[in-house]
């Protein structure tokens, strides 16, 4: 018979679960029941959990199916739900999740949504995502190829940076995402995602140049896209740090450097 879980008990089944993986522990394993666990008379029981419903979320998903990306990050996005949690929600028209190939060896994680993509509800799609598209292409990848995600999901208003109350109630979104995608390689684009991702409080040109580890990925921090567009003449110090996220991942080097 199987063993069904009462709701409470499942949430907090769930919470530990969480508490592991922000340990970086990922696989779990069942042992079969034993006379002093306490087992609910088929009367008592629910139906069994299904992942099959749109309502269904990361709670109610057997652990086997955490591997499955789609599922898992789908999961993620009904956590957030309809979120109230920081005051962004206010203004926001869409909350923007992420996009792109949740297999990808290559994720970028940007500062929050633009009006443009509040619009749309996807990250990086006006002007400063038109550029991020170009220093993709210039990597030899199509936007179709990486995974793009945001520190925070809901627009801050009037494009203003993002407050660190906000980053901190919208960043654990974010971690699982990066948890579920596992890339190998993880591109911080401006101060905010990395200072909010390292949990380093650090100037731009320290920060660059360098590698991190961080929950099995490795990270790199560049020049956010809209700064870029402030202030063309860095692209060449944000082309140099592409280039060692190319080497680190193989790619070839394409013949043109990155251009507006
Ligand atoms: N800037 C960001 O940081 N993210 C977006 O999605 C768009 C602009």
């Amino acid at each position: 018979m199987p063993r069904k879980l009462d709701p409470e008990t499942r949430k907090q089944l769930f919470t530990r679960v969480n508490y592991y993986r922000d340990m970086g522990i990922y696989d779990f394993y069942r042992r079969p029941a034993t006379e002093d666990m306490q087992m609910l008379s088929p009367e008592e029981s629910e139906p069994p959990v299904t992942i099959a419903g749109p309502a269904a979320s990361l709670y109610d998903a057997p652990l086997s199916v955490i591997k499955d990306k789609p599922t898992a990050l789908k999961a993620i996005r009904e956590d957030i739900g309809d979120c109230t949690r920081c005051r962004l929600h206010k203004g926001r028209t869409n909350i923007v999740f992420g996009v792109g190939n949740v297999n990808t060896d290559l994720m970028f994680v940007g500062e929050g949504p633009g009006a443009d993509e509040d619009a749309q509800g996807e990250p990086f799609v006006g002007r400063a995502g038109q550029l991020l598209n170009n220093m993709i292409t210039a990597m030899g990848l199509k936007r179709e190829d990486v995974y793009i995600a945001n520190v925070v999901k809901c627009r801050p208003p009037g494009n203003r940076t993002p407050e660190k109350d906000e980053c901190d109630t919208c960043i654990p979104f974010l971690l699982r995402q990066i948890e579920v995608i596992q890339p190998k390689v993880i591109v911080a684009l401006g101060a905010v995602a990395a200072k909010n991702l390292l949990a380093i409080n650090d100037s731009m040109a320290n920060l660059r140049g360098r590698w991190y580890d961080f929950k099995g990925s490795k990270l790199a921090v560049t020049y956010h896209p809209a700064y870029l567009l402030r202030d063309p003449r860095q692209k060449k110090e944000a082309w140099k740090d592409l280039q060692m996220v190319m080497k680190y991942l193989g790619l070839t080097p394409p013949a043109k450097s990155v251009e507006e």
